[in-house]
């Protein structure tokens, strides 16, 4: 921070401590000053400001009142429980000086004499009557003749210990406050140091380094100079703090001294004291503090100036634009009808993009919403399970064995060499029954996640009306619920096709059993002669098949059965793959192209869906956040007004110079 401050020499006895240098800085000040009125710094804009921090009876309000020329309350514990945002206000040639106080929302006029009551008064009002303390400020006015133009804060004294009646945690609450005050860079921090104290002992102290570290926004004022002068000299001059801005040494009002007998008298005791003479004019009494907190504040604040302007436009267009995203409230039947129907179709094209022609754009990041993608990797995963569950052939001595098994329960009186079906259709039922959980398990698996995508989709398009989503979600469950149950009812039926018929037209089959009944030669010759190994390669696998040599009169037909087994499930494999594709694509089509708005539309409709009317009611949300930004966005309206006024003096200033 660049913060240049001339030093003044000036003369003591110059009352009233006031220069022409403030004509120029008071437009300023009433700007920030109405600025802080308008309390824009709920708006997170932070104003620059001096804040006063000391240990309690430090002297804070001494100094504040011999700024001001006038009687704060003073006396033992704490007597500012409250943030006393003092404004001193110069009016040349006013004859006597006006005072009034603003807090909670009013003005009370008081005068010199009544200040000090009217203070505590505000206090017990804001803070209750008892040691506690507020965040709420309390604004003190002072027009007076000769006062420099100042905005203040002096805030509660840091205490370690609590008195009698204070909370527990009066600490805490103490040095959230300061802290609160203090932290903002744009804050100036005018620490009161008692002469009588080891600075660097300073609870204030240990507070203004923690959030100015190299104290460069600090300013330190020594009170009580009449009382320690000894070794002042050199305490301000070794700067063991760290105290960027400098010092100023003062001697405040003592007893019932008036406040220009105290300025003659603060004047004599720097002039002719032995030790305190010593210490250079430049750093020494109340009217130098003044001058120096006027080009302080002057400073500061028209660094800030520039960047509250920006804070506010910003703030001012993010704030507009989030009102105008905000839905519109609507105000009859047919604008609610008319937004409903939009939220579907946006529901509707959002769905068909990611469900169906596999567009991505609205939801570039998230991998579940990339819809299309997702269903073929599940139904690989499906097609893999299928595929896995191939005739294998049972391991040593039993290849065969259930053919054997199923051609001798299928005997019957007839003539011999036909191929019982019965025993080709009770070996195909076992495997077809085998293998029905996996077509079930994935359509479950599948429609709980089109669940969670259609719940997403509509939650998002109906997000600016909450009243909707309640009947929205209830409606993708529902949906949800039937389509599965379809699905179910599907599955049933395929497997029980599988299950009682045979039949393809795919020549694949014949071919596939003619290649594997190649091998039914060797396969006999093998039987036929037992020197022979006992082991061959059928349909690519390595089997055992000696055991077979007990069952000639059946092992032929057994073999003839295996193959056209093999062959024919390899169809019904491909068959439950293709099939349960085509159900997925078309089911899907169907719940983006009619289910979907059905299903919402009747949830809507329905007695407990509370009907098209319920999108009139403006959600509670949203009526809060419209008056929010609504109240926001006149207060940083105003305070646009307030620093464009200003920024207009301050150019057609410097033109004229
Ligand atoms: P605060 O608690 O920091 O606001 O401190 P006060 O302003 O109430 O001052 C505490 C006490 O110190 C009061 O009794 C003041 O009269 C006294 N005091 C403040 N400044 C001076 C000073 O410069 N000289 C002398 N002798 N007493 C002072
Ligand atoms: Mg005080």
């Amino acid at each position: 921070m660049a913060i240049v401050i001339k030093e003044l020499s000036m003369d003591a006895h110059d009352a009233p401590i006031v220069s022409s240098y403030n004509d120029r800085i008071r437009p300023l000040l009433d700007c920030v000053d109405k600025l802080r009125h308008l309390k824009i710094a709920q708006e997170g804009i932070q104003l620059p400001t001096i804040v006063v921090v000391g240990d309690q009876s430090s002297g804070k309000s001494s100094v504040l009142e011999s700024l001001a020329g006038i009687s704060l309350p003073r006396g033992q514990g704490i007597c500012t429980r409250v943030p006393l945002i003092m404004r001193l206000k110069n009016v040349p040639n006013l004859t006597s000086p006006e005072l009034h106080l603003e807090f909670n929302g009013k003005v009370v006029q008081t005068d010199e004499a009544g200040v000090a009551d009217d203070i505590v008064l505000a206090t017990d009002e804001i803070a209750g009557r008892g040691k506690g303390i507020s965040h709420t400020p309390l604004t003190l006015t002072v027009k007076k003749n000769g006062v420099p133009d100042l905005t203040m804060v002096d805030l509660p004294g840091i205490t370690r210990v609590p008195v009698h009646g204070q909370p527990e945690d009066i600490y805490e609450q103490i040095s959230n406050i300061i802290m609160e005050y203090i932290t903002p860079e744009e804050s100036i921090i005018l620490n009161v140091l008692s002469a009588n104290v080891d600075f660097s002992t300073c609870e204030s102290i240990r507070m203004s380094q923690k959030v100015d570290k190299t104290g460069e926004r600090t300013l330190a004022v020594v009170t009580k100079a009449d009382r320690a002068p000894e070794g002042l000299l050199e305490k301000v001059t070794a700067d063991d703090v760290g105290i960027g801005l400098g010092y100023v040494c003062v001697r405040n009002r003592i007893g019932d001294e008036s406040y220009d007998e105290a300025r003659v008298e603060e004047a004599r005791l720097f002039q002719s004291h032995p030790l305190l003479s010593k210490i250079d004019k430049s750093i020494v009494s109340i009217p130098v503090l003044a001058q120096k907190l006027v080009r302080i504040q002057a400073n500061i604040i028209s660094k800030c100036l520039p960047e509250i302007v920006r804070k506010i436009n910003d703030k001012l267009s993010a704030n507009m634009a989030d009102l105008n995203r905000l839905p519109q409230g609507l105000s009859s039947v047919s604008e609610a009808l008319t937004a409903f129907m939009r939220i579907l179709s946006q529901a509707k094209e959002s769905l068909r993009k990611i469900l169906i022609r596999g567009e991505f754009e609205e939801y570039p990041e998230e991998k579940e919403m990339h819809c299309t993608a997702r269903m073929v990797e599940m139904l690989n995963v499906y097609s893999g399970q299928v595929q896995a569950y191939r005739f294998n052939f049972e391991g040593n001595n039993n290849f065969l064995m259930d053919d054997v098994m199923a051609l001798e329960e299928a005997k019957e009186i007839g003539l011999p060499n036909f191929l019982p079906r019965g025993a080709f259709l009770s070996i195909l039922q076992k495997r077809v029954k085998g293998i029905s959980p996996l077509p079930r398990d994935f359509v479950e698996k599948f429609w709980d996640y089109i669940e969670g995508i259609l719940v997403k989709v509509l939650m998002h398009h109906s997000d600016s009306y909450p009243q909707l989503q309640s009947s929205m979600r209830r409606a993708a469950q529902n949906l949800i619920a039937k389509k599965k149950d379809r699905s179910f009812e599907w599955v049933v039926e395929i497997i029980g096709m599988e299950m009682l018929a045979d039949y393809s037209c795919n020549p694949e089959y014949t071919t596939t059993w003619n290649k594997l009944m190649e091998k039914e030669e060797e396969f006999m010759a093998i039987l036929n002669d037992a020197s022979k190994s006992s082991r061959m390669k059928i349909d690519g696998v390595d089997v055992e098949i000696g055991h077979l040599r007990y069952y000639k009169d059946v092992v032929k037909q057994a073999f003839d059965l295996r193959m056209r087994l093999i062959a024919y499930w390899k169809i019904v494999m491909m068959r439950l793959v293709d099939s349960m594709a085509l159900h997925i694509l078309f089911s899907i089509q169907k719940l983006v192209n009619k289910d979907m708005e059905d299903e919402v539309v009747a949830d809507l409709m329905a007695p407990h869906g509370g009907g098209i009317e319920r999108m009139l009611e403006e959600s509670p949300v949203v009526a809060e956040k419209r008056h929010r930004l609504t109240k926001s966005l006149k207060l940083l309206k105003e305070s646009k007004d307030v620093v464009g006024n200003i920024m207009d003096r301050l150019m057609m200033n410097s033109d004229a110079c």
